[in-house]
């Protein structure tokens, strides 16, 4: 397994279901913004987003956003949801990811994150030591920077979507 390597990979956030994480012995998500809950820099929620998050703490899942994103973006985002928040998280580093942990209270060991990003959400949950669940991206972002690095991912992801 190397850094680069997600513990699974979904088509959307949506397709997560209770049964893989009770199977797999995950109580606590954190989640990504952009690409992941809505398109980039979007307030649009990922269809069907509301309820897949009121099914997750239905059944006692913790849920908690982890964003790069500064807090004039992600409060009001993570408001609209009814979410706590780790804004500026500095992914891949793995403080945002170690903050939103012990804000939880959670357990590193059934803690997992959500993230579409392989050199940001998967890397730094590799680098802090728990898992990820990538997911297909919502709208692939427009911008060089990103067309790099959305062509890596594909080469590391080959053909796993
Ligand atoms: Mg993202």
């Amino acid at each position: 397994m190397s850094l680069f390597s997600s513990t699974a990979v979904f088509r959307r956030i949506t397709d997560i279901d209770i049964k893989y994480l009770n199977d797999n012995n995950i109580k606590t998500l954190l989640l990504d913004v952009d690409n992941t809950l809505s398109t980039h820099h979007g307030t649009v929620l990922v269809e069907g987003l509301t309820e897949w998050l009121k099914l997750m703490q239905d059944n006692g899942i913790s849920l908690v956003v982890v964003s790069n994103s500064k807090d004039w973006r992600i409060k009001p985002f993570a408001e609209k949801i009814g979410l706590p928040y780790v804004s500026l998280a500095c992914k891949p580093l793995p403080n945002g990811y170690r903050k939103a942990v012990k804000m939880m209270n959670a357990d590193k060991k059934t803690t997992a994150i959500i993230g579409d990003q392989i050199f940001t959400d998967v890397l730094g949950a590799n680098l802090y030591g728990i898992r990820s669940l990538l997911v297909r991206p919502v709208k692939l972002e427009d911008g060089w920077s990103f067309k790099v690095r959305r062509y890596f991912e594909k080469k590391l992801l080959k053909d796993k979507f």
